[in-house]
C-alpha cells in the first residue's frame, strides 16, 4: 500500500458521477466508506469494494478526505451542516478536507471554505467534466479552487479520480470556471443541432457535416463526442440529465447578473432549454437537445418527440 492509499477516502452521492468515483478510488486500492439516500446506489458501492455507513456524517467520522457529488448546493449545505452538528469538522479534531465535486454556488464554497478553515478543516470546490464514463475510468478533468494547503493534501485522490487537474485559485474559482465551462455546452448542444439541420437540408449528412466540423475551426466537446456518441446513434444515454444543465445555466447567469456582466446569447440560451420551451423534463437525457428529428425551435415544433 502506497503512501498515498492509506488516506482514508468518503464519498457522499453514489449517483451517475459519485459512483464511479467511489469505485475508482476502491479499484485503486484506497479504503472508501459511502453513502447515498438510495439503497440502490449503496447496493452498488458495497460491490464495488467501499464500505457503507449510516448515515453522511458517518462519512466525515471514519475519513481523512471527504469526495462529495451531490445534485446542487443546498444538498452540499445540508450534508456539511450535519457533519459539522456530529462534530466531525470540530477543532481538534485532525485535519480532514472535503473535495466538493459537486457543480454548486460559489458563495456557498466560499462561506463552506471560510466556516471549515476556523476550524482546521479545508473545503475544495472541484466541479469536474468527463460524464459518467470518465468517472468510471478515473479520467474526469477537475478545475480546483481553494486554499493550497488543502490542495496538496487532497492531490493524491484528486490524481486518483482525475487525469486532468486543474488549479484555478482561491475558493469558489473553480465553480466560476465550470458555470463559465457549461454555459458553452448549453450554447454548443442548441448551435450543433442548428449546424446538422442546416445541413441535412442542404444535402450533406450530419455524419459528414461533423466529420468536416471535427477536423475544422467549428469543433467543441460536443460535435466532437456528444453528438458521434449519443445523438447520432439516437440512444440519448450520456448520464447528464436536462434538470442538471438547466441548473448550471441558472446558475451562470445568476453570476452574471450578481456581477453586472451581460450575456445576451446565454439568456436567449437559458430560454431554450427552459422546459416549456425545449419540451424536455429534468430527467431527460441533455442529449435530446440535440436531436435533429424532434422539430424543436421550428415552426413544427408541436410535432416534438
Ligand atoms: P445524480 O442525480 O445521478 O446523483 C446525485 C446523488 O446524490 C443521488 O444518488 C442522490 O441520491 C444523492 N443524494 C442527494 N442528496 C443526498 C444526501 N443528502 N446525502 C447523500 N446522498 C444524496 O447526479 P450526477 O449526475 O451524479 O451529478 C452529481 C453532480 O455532478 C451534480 O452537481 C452535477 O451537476 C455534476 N456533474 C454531473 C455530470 C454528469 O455527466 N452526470 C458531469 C459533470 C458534473
Amino acid at each position: 500500500m502506497s503512501a498515498a492509499q492509506k488516506i482514508k477516502v468518503g464519498v457522499v452521492g453514489l449517483g451517475s458521477m459519485g459512483l464511479g468515483m467511489a469505485l475508482v478510488l476502491a479499484s485503486k486500492g484506497f479504503s472508501v466508506a459511502a453513502f447515498d439516500l438510495s439503497g440502490a446506489a449503496l447496493a452498488k458501492a458495497e460491490d464495488g469494494g467501499a464500505s457503507i455507513t449510516p448515515s453522511a456524517a458517518d462519512v466525515f467520522a471514519v475519513s481523512d478526505v471527504v469526495v462529495l457529488s451531490l445534485p446542487a448546493a443546498q444538498h452540499v449545505q445540508a450534508v456539511m451542516t450535519e457533519a459539522q452538528e456530529a462534530g466531525h469538522l470540530a477543532k481538534g479534531v485532525p485535519p480532514k478536507v472535503v473535495i466538493d465535486t459537486s457543480t454548486s454556488e460559489v458563495e456557498v464554497s466560499r462561506s463552506l471554505a471560510a466556516r471549515l478553515d476556523v476550524t482546521g478543516h479545508g473545503f475544495l470546490d472541484a466541479p469536474v467534466s468527463g460524464g459518467p464514463s470518465g468517472a468510471a475510468a478515473g479520467t474526469l478533468a477537475t478545475m480546483v479552487g481553494g486554499d493550497e494547503t488543502y490542495f496538496t493534501m487532497a492531490l493524491p485522490v484528486l490524481e486518483a479520480i482525475a487525469a486532468k487537474i486543474i488549479f484555478v485559485g482561491p475558493s469558489g474559482a473553480g465553480n466560476v470556471a465550470k458555470l463559465v465551462n457549461n454555459m458553452l455546452v448549453a450554447s454548443h448542444m442548441i448551435t450543433t443541432l442548428e449546424a446538422v439541420r442546416l445541413a441535412e437540408a442542404a444535402g450533406v449528412s450530419a455524419a459528414d457535416a461533423l466529420r468536416v466540423v471535427n477536423s475544422a475551426t467549428g469543433r467543441s466537446a460536443i460535435s466532437e463526442i456528444h453528438f458521434p456518441n449519443w445523438v447520432l446513434p439516437r440512444s440519448f444515454d450520456s448520464g447528464f440529465s436536462a434538470g442538471l444543465m438547466r441548473k448550471d445555466v441558472r446558475l451562470a447567469r445568476e453570476l452574471a447578473a450578481q456581477l453586472g456582466c451581460e450575456m445576451p446569447v446565454a439568456d436567449l440560451v437559458a430560454e431554450m432549454w427552459s422546459e416549456p420551451r425545449s419540451e424536455l423534463t429534468d430527467s431527460d437525457d441533455f442529449m435530446l437537445m440535440g436531436d435533429p428529428q424532434a422539430a424543436r425551435f421550428t415552426t413544427k415544433e408541436t410535432t416534438n418527440g
